[in-house]
């Protein structure tokens, strides 16, 4: 593949061939949140992602509200809608009962994940009666029913893996009962994603590994964000953002350009699925979409 020539592309080129985004939301706390989060799914829908995902909060603690969500994503607004899902603080049983009921309001496609330690505590300990790791409940879930089960992948490795080939053999483990996609921990660096994804396909992992977007505004939280999940951020990252504290539209500007750039270095690579971790926001997403000629069916200018 001639490198040389698709990397010094113009940017502002849309991406060729055919291209999937899907765009994760977390589920909102208060009232003024939840609206923005409609307004923001309502921005993102024309674009026709391939589907919509619904974070699971720590601990389980929204276990209603991302149903609620999905099933109105899926039901009302009649998009593809993935939901989270975690083995933290319930046991099998439980579980598997929020599995049915997806199952039974047409919702196919779960994202099937451990989850973290509950609060106070820095190791995760299985619930009595629960589900040790995310591979166990994709063999539950298959068990359930034929769901379309997307599981997470690790780039820099999951910060209590024993080695980062353990962590694959727990990613092919997860993809051999069941999983039909992973979709990676964000990473700031497209090398990053790369290597990890040529280690997968060495190591015999043949489903499609999206790459997770996080689109960078706000420097201080990625840091935050960053050391909680190991994921490394790089030294021009910082002087990107340096000095512009105070100027959050140049931020939103500087983070528009530098994603879009990534997902045209991925693309030359052969990606064409990006899956892009929202905050709920919609306009820079929306943006970085349009850069990439992700536009909806609808527009006739
Ligand atoms: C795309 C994506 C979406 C996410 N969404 C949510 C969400 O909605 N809610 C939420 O709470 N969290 C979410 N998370 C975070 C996730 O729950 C944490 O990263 C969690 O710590 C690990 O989950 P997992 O599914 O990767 O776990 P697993 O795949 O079970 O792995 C957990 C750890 O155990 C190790 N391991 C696995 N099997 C074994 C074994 N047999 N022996 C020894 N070690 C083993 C793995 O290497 C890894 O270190 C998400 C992460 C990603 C990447």
């Amino acid at each position: 593949m001639n490198n040389t020539k698709k990397l010094t592309m113009p940017i502002a080129r849309p991406l060729s061939g055919t291209v999937g985004v899907s765009f994760e939301f977390f589920p909102p706390n208060t009232k003024k949140m939840e609206q923005s989060l409609w307004q923001s799914i309502d921005r993102l829908a024309p674009l026709s992602p391939d589907f919509i995902s619904v974070t699971y909060g720590a601990g389980g603690s929204t276990r209603e509200r991302t149903h609620d969500i999905v099933s109105q994503i899926q039901n009302r607004k009649g998009i593809s809608a993935a939901a989270h899902l975690t083995c933290v603080a319930a046991s099998k049983s439980e579980v598997n009962a929020v599995a049915r009921n997806y199952w039974s309001e047409g919702v196919r496609h779960i994202v099937a994940l451990r989850g973290d330690p509950i609060k106070d505590k820095t190791i995760y300990e299985t619930e009595i009666n629960g589900y040790t790791y995310a591979a166990d409940l994709v063999a539950a879930l298959k068990r359930i029913a034929n769901f379309d089960i997307t599981v997470a992948a690790y780039p820099e490795v999951h910060p209590e893996a024993q080695s980062a080939k353990a962590d694959l053999d727990n990613l092919k483990r997860k993809i051999d009962a069941g999983a039909s996609r992973a979709i990676t921990q964000f990473y700031f660096e497209a090398e990053t994603y790369l290597n990890f994804r040529d280690r997968a396909v060495a190591a015999g992992i043949n489903v499609p590994i999206i790459p997770g977007i996080l689109p960078v505004t706000n420097y201080k939280q990625v840091l935050k964000f960053a050391k909680i999940c190991g994921a490394h951020v790089p030294g021009w990252m910082a002087d990107l953002f340096a000095g512009l504290n105070d100027d959050p539209a140049t931020r939103r500007l500087v983070a528009a350009t530098v994603v879009a750039e990534h997902c045209r270095v991925l693309q030359s690579e052969g990606i064409n699925k990006f899956h892009f971790y929202t905050l709920n926001q919609s306009d820079l997403v929306y943006a970085i979409c349009h850069i990439l000629g992700i536009r909806s069916a609808n527009i006739d200018d």
